[in-house]
């Protein structure tokens, strides 16, 4: 029983630690609380989940920025002149990157220890690459948690960037309040040859490389304002807008980020930035709700015991994916 209270307490002077070190920014601590909510052990969550909970009401005040493109298309390059405009501004940068690569190949699009080196080291900014296990969630949901965090510590813009792999451009346009898409001028010059839903969800598509061939990239660009009319809007209030830039060179790069904050602006002022977060964090809800379902089903014992017999029947033709599902179902039931 003392033991157990000793336990609880030491618990709970672990979360005020971290509490009170994420809200002085500290940087080590905060590094510490990220790490625990991607922690698969459940007593680090439980303790990330009170810190999160006693640092709610200090979060939400940044603007969430999301990033994607190609590998090559100069994100790190762009976030590190943008990055470092930032704080020439005034602003304290966080950047948080989500990599899906990482958990399926242990290898990573991103993660090369060689990016945005000046930013690193800035201490107005603090840069976390995704985990490199996929985790109950996906990487995606540990990166909402880390973004929370950030805010807490005051990081006031936080961008979140992402290689354009599966779900993940998806996932970051429902995590951020403007999404940036990253394009070259030579790439796919039409929609067709891009992925349209993707230009669906950006607030803003910035042409990069400009300085190679800059004939090049303004056609790219003006296709694209043409391609644009005919999508579905994605906002009431805020139509997509297309920048040309040259991250190498800083060119751009302000005029990105006006940009970038009169969209976040424009959302505010009609309501539709509440609106959107709302949306998020329901959408967040069902999501680990959804994860954490389907690892209780795959940790049941007797779904384990049945789930080889039962694919290979529905491989063999002998039972129906519809019958084999309810089975399988019937059998966590209650469990
Ligand atoms: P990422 O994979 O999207 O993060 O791309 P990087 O930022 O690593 O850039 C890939 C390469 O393109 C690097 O060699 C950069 O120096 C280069 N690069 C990035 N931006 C520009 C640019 O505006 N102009 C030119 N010429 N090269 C650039």
């Amino acid at each position: 029983m003392s033991a157990h209270l000793d336990e609880v307490t030491q618990a709970a002077r672990e979360c005020a630690l971290l509490v009170a070190g994420v809200r002085a920014a500290d940087r080590r601590l905060l590094a510490k609380a990220i790490t625990l909510a991607e922690s698969t052990r459940g007593d680090h969550q439980a303790l990330a989940r009170d810190v999160m909970t006693a640092l709610l009401p200090h979060t939400g005040q940044a603007l969430r920025m999301g990033i994607t493109g190609a590998p090559g298309v100069g994100k790190s390059t762009l976030i590190e002149a943008l990055g470092l405009h930032l704080i020439a501004l005034g602003r304290r940068v966080a950047v948080l990157a989500v990599d899906p690569s990482s958990s399926v190949s242990g290898g990573s699009v991103l993660g090369d220890k060689t990016r945005m080196v000046e930013l690193s080291r800035h201490p107005d900014a603090f840069i976390r690459p995704s985990p490199s296990s996929g985790a109950l969630g996906g990487v995606a949901a540990h990166t909402r948690e880390a973004m929370l965090f950030a805010e807490a510590a005051g990081f006031d813009v936080v961008i979140v960037e992402t290689v354009g792999v599966g779900q993940s451009e998806t996932d970051v346009a429902n995590l951020t309040d403007v999404f940036v898409l990253m394009q070259l001028p030579h790439a796919g010059d039409d929609l067709q040859a891009m992925k349209k839903g993707v230009v669906e969800l950006a607030d803003v598509i910035v042409y990069n490389k400009r300085d190679l061939d800059p004939p090049a990239a303004d056609r790219a660009m003006a296709q694209m304002q043409g391609a644009l009319k005919l999508l579905r809007p994605g906002s009431a209030h805020w139509k997509p807008e297309v920048l040309g830039a040259s991250a190498l060179r800083g060119e751009g790069v302000g005029a990105l980020w006006d940009t970038v904050q009169r969209c976040r602006d424009t959302l505010a002022a009609s309501g539709e930035l509440a609106a959107k977060r709302r949306r998020q964090a329901l959408a967040w809800t069902w999501h680990l709700i959804d994860a954490g379902l389907r690892e209780r089903f795959r940790a049941d014992r007797g779904v384990r015991d049945a789930l080889p017999g039962v694919l290979r029947d529905v491989e063999e033709g002998t039972l129906t994916p519809t019958a084999a599902a309810a089975r399988l179902l019937g059998d966590s039931k209650g469990r």
